[in-house]
């Protein structure tokens, strides 16, 4: 499961573990960004407390991991570059790239997107705010047959996002609940998402 985790929230955790237990997966691996090529429209936090955090979150999870490789590579972070490496590390598995339902519409603007589906099955996990119906129709003309290694789940809706979670601390309101304990408690100590005059 990829992604900024800018902080890391429950709804990235239920998401997770919703796919494991529907799809059997042995594991899941969360791979925070490195440097994405999509700009995004705030400054990211350093790669090293967003990896922080995603470690504290998953620690009460036997099953859950979090890989440095996107973080350690140079350059850009591009989705095929990772599920190649993960190809080459784990030669016998069934990968399975775990997104939610916003992600998965910007799939069309990723690179080589038909060719990563020669190397995992893509999950597309619903989520508030976003639809997926009638994703597989238009992505058809764009993949022909891996169309049948991209699979819909319904997870529990949580509309929970790191960008309101942002918004929240920089203004004082409470996260508690949103994430792990560990986590606040992360953000609190090492005051990240405060306003740049506090
Ligand atoms: P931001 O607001 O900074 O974009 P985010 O909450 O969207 O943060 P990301 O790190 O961008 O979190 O998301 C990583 C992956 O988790 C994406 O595939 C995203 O769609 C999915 N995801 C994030 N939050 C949820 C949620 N509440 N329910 C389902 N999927 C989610
Ligand atoms: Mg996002």
């Amino acid at each position: 499961m990829g992604g900024t985790f800018d902080p890391i929230h429950y709804g990235h955790l239920v998401t997770a573990e919703a796919a494991r237990c529907k799809f059997g997966l042995d594991c899941v691996i969360f791979v925070p960004s490195g440097h994405p090529p999509h700009k995004k429209d705030y400054p990211v936090s350093p790669t090293e407390h967003r990896y922080l955090m995603t470690v504290l979150a998953v620690v009460t999870n036997t099953y859950f991991d979090v890989s440095r490789i996107e973080i350690d590579r140079e350059g850009y972070s591009y989705t095929i570059d990772t599920v190649k490496q993960f190809r080459e590390m784990l030669p016998g598995a069934e990968l399975y790239f775990i997104t939610g339902a916003d992600a998965v519409l910007e799939i069309l603007s990723w690179k080589n997107m038909s060719e990563i589906l020669d190397y995992c099955h893509l999950i597309a996990a619903s989520r508030p705010g976003y639809q997926l119906g009638g994703l597989k129709n238009r992505l058809k003309s764009a993949v022909g047959e891996n169309i049948n290694r991209i699979h819909s789940m319904e997870v529990p809706a949580l509309a929970i996002s790191s960008t309101s979670i942002r918004k929240r601390v920089s203004e004082g309101q409470p996260i508690k609940y949103l994430l792990p304990e560990p986590v606040e408690q992360y953000i609190l100590k090492n005051n990240l998402y405060q306003k740049p005059d506090k």
